[in-house]
């Protein structure tokens, strides 16, 4: 392993490779560091947002499949479809994912270190981490950020916590769309992920139980079945979380490190996939300055529209929210399409 690198990732989750590839492709040399060596897998509804798919694909990455058409908002008693106006989507499992990067970052000659960071030196010239010394650090260590608690970057929370839960199922999609049913106390996400397999998600508070969520929805239910269960349950949260700015001198948080809203407009990677991008421009340019402002640029919507949605979500307004967006499809699929590009 090298000691002396232009940047070292702190985390290989999908946005950890993606801003090693962006690294590399941009000419740098690059270290990831990451507790686990094997495919990571985590709680995901695992749908790749129509602008994720170029993004991933000017990095030399292209996973299987399925693709997503659009969104369908549902409940008891309305529905309203979306179609994507700017191309599909795709429904990739994470574990899929995370070999495609995985094997580009391989190919690219990123360096690689099994370990958990636990602190980090910073001064005037670079970062040293875990025996490393590099110019830049970019944290992509996800929403608990271990990097982002370490740079005093980390900012309390309040308001209601909301957690997610995913399982697989073993059955043939029913639907191209990503379809949403808004449950009374939770919205259930199914995502195509294969000719035989989709992705339940399910997003609320710390106490909603998957199996009565699914079986109080008759439609759903019915689609599944008795359809076997094709992956361990999993869990993540509480979403909201936030940093006071996403840089401290050479350290750049990338991802959920950086800040995270909720999962209910379903555009994590997307976003995280472009920061990668605005934070390799901006260690090129050797100003972090540049990336804070570049970030709020690109989040202005994740955090306006995304956190609007989830206090209407968790307000008395819930009930109106899928009668809202039948009655005013143009709105609905503006706000889709704002979150989507
Ligand atoms: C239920 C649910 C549904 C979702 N649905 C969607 C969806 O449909 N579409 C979408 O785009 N997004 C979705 N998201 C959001 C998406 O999963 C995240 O935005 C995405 O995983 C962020 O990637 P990341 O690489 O920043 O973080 P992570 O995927 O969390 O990766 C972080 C990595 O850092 C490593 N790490 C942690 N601590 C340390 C440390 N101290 N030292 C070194 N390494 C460390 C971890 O092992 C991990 O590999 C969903 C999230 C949830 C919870």
């Amino acid at each position: 392993m090298t000691s002396d690198v232009d940047v070292v990732v702190v985390g290989g989750g999908p946005v950890g490779l993606s801003a090693a590839i962006e690294a590399r492709l941009a000419g740098l040399t690059v270290a990831i560091v990451e507790p686990r060596a094997c495919a990571i897998d985590k709680a995901c509804g695992e749908g790749l947002m129509p602008g994720a798919v170029p993004l991933l694909a000017r990095l030399g990455v292209d996973p299987a499949g399925m693709p997503l058409r659009g969104v369908s908002y549902n409940s008891a008693d309305r529905r309203v479809d979306h179609l994507f106006r700017s191309g599909a989507g795709r429904g990739v499992r994470r574990t899929t994912l995370h070999d495609s990067l995985s094997d580009r970052a391989r190919e690219l000659g990123v360096e690689r270190a099994v370990g958990r960071v636990e602190s980090f030196h910073q001064d005037a010239d670079g970062v040293t981490v875990n025996g490393i010394r590099a110019g830049w650090l970019f944290g992509a260590d996800g929403l608990h950020s271990t990097v982002r608690r370490l740079a005093g970057l980390e900012r309390p929370m309040s308001g209601r916590r909301r957690f997610g839960l995913r399982q697989h199922f073993r059955v043939q999609p029913w639907s191209d769309l990503i379809e949403v049913h808004w449950a009374r106390h939770a919205e259930v996400y199914v995502t195509p992920i294969a000719d035989d397999l989709v992705g339940v998600a399910i997003l609320g508070g710390a106490r909603t139980d998957f199996d009565e969520t699914i079986a109080g929805i008759a439609p759903l239910a019915a689609c599944l079945g008795p359809a076997m269960a094709a992956s361990n349950r999993r869990g993540a949260g509480p979403f909201r979380q936030r940093a006071a700015r996403p840089s401290w001198g050479r350290v750049l948080l990338v991802g959920d490190a950086s800040g995270y809203v909720d999962a209910i407009t379903g555009e994590g990677l997307r976003l995280g996939f472009e920061q990668a991008r605005l934070a390799v421009e901006a260690v090129l340019g050797g100003d972090p300055s540049r990336y804070d402002a570049a970030w709020k640029r690109s989040t202005r919507d994740f955090r306006a529209l995304t956190g609007g949605l989830v206090t209407a979500a968790t307000s008395p307004l819930r009930g109106a929210i899928v009668p809202l967006a039948a009655t005013l499809p143009n709105l609905f699929g503006t706000v889709v399409e704002r979150l989507a590009r």
